[in-house]
């Protein structure tokens, strides 16, 4: 299994190795990009099971790429510069294995790497979306977009229609998409174009959240494209005792239950200091308590330095506003964290009620998966769509308003979503019913185990024979 770097993506490919090693008796091995070894990256790949194995692939040179290339591109490339090291790896796994090599899964910025496995004769190439089906319909028809749509998406003068999907407004469409002549634009259409060489697409979402596009992507393809498989939601729910956790989990034990609204911006993700500012005041403004994993502002330094290493690089608290910290403190209404916080057990702790998110698709499995209602603030990446889907969609978020972001607007939707009669409410509805939907696709027999019991079989019944 190969993933490409973030923690986002490797979380999520490490989850599936477990479940597949778990229910399926199946031994991996994850192969992730030297320039994504970071301690965070180091103590999570030594966490998991003796059944998941772990190696990396050897530096590749990326200094030819511009200064400030988008993260998808630096991504794209050193997977496609990668091909040949790669492939002798999985010669070697073959090899080693003594040709029990089932099957090779690459995540979503991996296509090209279904090249190596091609070449090392491995049988069974997939792809593991770590995102939801609604960015897959959209990446399944980039190549046609990209042929017909000849303004930037961002000027499109109505919403964006696909398949079963929720209308995506043009400015919030996939970020790489959002300026064709930027590099990443080209990788996104080539990654939609390169899918169609997979057998089968795994995708990281279930039905109850996507109802849509999940009926429209069950059918058998008519056009070509590979199966695809909701196999979600596979998070990492990590149940050991860790020192480093007492912090926030001691705080969570001394707040009354559900009345904490967990603010966190993904691995790598930050905002520029005025908006950090105005969530810092808007959170002290809306009266509740919460708990807030605070990174150093993304117009300081680049957001992609955040991703690759996910520890910040300068003291976060000093952006804050003046007194901010103490003032929260001394009257225990909040508690900030720099750079990390133990996100799941957050989640799943009785005192969260509520999850500011940038909307990263794990987070939002993750609140789903423990019940906990969102407000949306998405960065980049799908995030923005991802939005759009919750808010607009499914109905498991409330948005901050985009063109007002803000202490006010804040603290209205924080305490909406807390404690809202309105649209809060419904919300915490909808979102309680996802939650259960959730544990249920998971049990066996349920629709998740099941399609991942349906993708075993087609590794199994060809035995891990390889192409001549
Ligand atoms: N995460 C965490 N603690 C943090 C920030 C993030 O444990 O302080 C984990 C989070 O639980 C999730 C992943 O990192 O599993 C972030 O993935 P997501 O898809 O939400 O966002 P990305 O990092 O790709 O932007």
């Amino acid at each position: 299994m190969l993933a490409t770097p973030g923690m986002g993506h490797l979380i999520p490919l490490a989850e599936l190795a477990k479940r597949l090693a778990s229910r399926h008796g199946a031994t991996a091995t994850l192969i992730t990009f030297a320039s994504t070894a970071s301690a965070t990256q180091r103590a999570f790949l030594a966490s998991l099971p003796p059944a998941v194995t772990s190696l990396s692939l050897p530096p590749v040179d990326l200094s030819d790429l511009p200064r400030g290339a988008a993260i998808e591109t630096l991504m794209s490339e050193e997977c496609a510069r990668s091909v040949p090291a790669l492939t002798s790896i999985l010669l070697d796994l073959k090899r080693t294995t003594g040709g029990r090599l089932a099957a090779f899964v690459a995540d979503l910025f991996g296509a090209d790497s279904l090249d190596a496995a091609r070449a090392a004769g491995v049988r069974r190439r997939c792809i593991f979306f770590p995102t939801n089906l609604h960015a897959l319909t959209l990446m399944l028809h980039l190549p046609e977009l990209d042929a017909s749509v000849s303004c930037e998406f961002r000027d499109l003068p109505e919403p964006l229609r696909l398949p079963g999907c929720v209308p995506i407004p043009g400015p919030d469409i996939l970020m790489p998409l959002q300026d064709k002549a930027n590099p990443c634009y080209r990788w996104m259409v080539h990654h939609g174009g390169k899918y169609r060489d997979a057998d089968a697409i795994l995708v990281n979402s279930f039905d109850a959240v996507e109802p849509g596009p999940a009926k429209i992507l069950r059918q058998p393809a008519a056009d070509h494209r590979p199966v695809v498989y909701p196999i979600g939601p596979l998070i990492h729910a990590d149940g050991r005792k860790d020192e480093k956790d007492a912090l926030c989990l001691e705080w969570l034990d001394r707040q009354p239950a559900r009345s904490v609204m967990f603010v966190s911006f993904g691995s790598g993700g930050a905002l520029p200091t005025e908006e950090m500012r105005e969530l810092a005041l808007g959170l002290e403004l809306s009266g509740q308590r919460f708990l807030w994993v605070v990174r150093s502002p993304s117009d300081e330094g680049a957001v992609n330095d955040n991703y690759y290493d996910a520890e910040s690089k300068k003291d976060p608290f000093a952006y804050l506003p003046e007194g901010f910290v103490d003032r929260v403190t001394a009257t225990g209404v909040g508690l900030v964290v720099p750079s990390w916080a133990p996100q799941t057990k957050v989640l799943a702790h009785a005192a969260t009620g509520g999850f500011l998110t940038h909307c990263g698709w794990n987070s939002v499995l993750e609140s789903l998966v423990y019940g906990v209602p969102m407000v949306a603030w998405p960065l980049f990446a799908e995030q923005r769509q991802n939005a759009v889907m919750l808010s607009d969609g499914v109905g498991a978020a409330l948005r901050v308003p985009e063109s007002s972001k803000g202490r006010e607007e804040i603290a209205a939707t924080v305490r909406e979503v807390m404690q809202g009669e309105g649209k809060g409410a419904a919300v915490r509805a909808k979102v309680a019913e996802l939650q259960k939907a959730a544990a249920e696709g998971l049990r066996d027999g349920g629709a998740a185990a099941t399609a991942l019991a349906e993708v075993v079989e087609g590794w199994t019944t060809t035995g891990g024979q390889e192409e001549d």
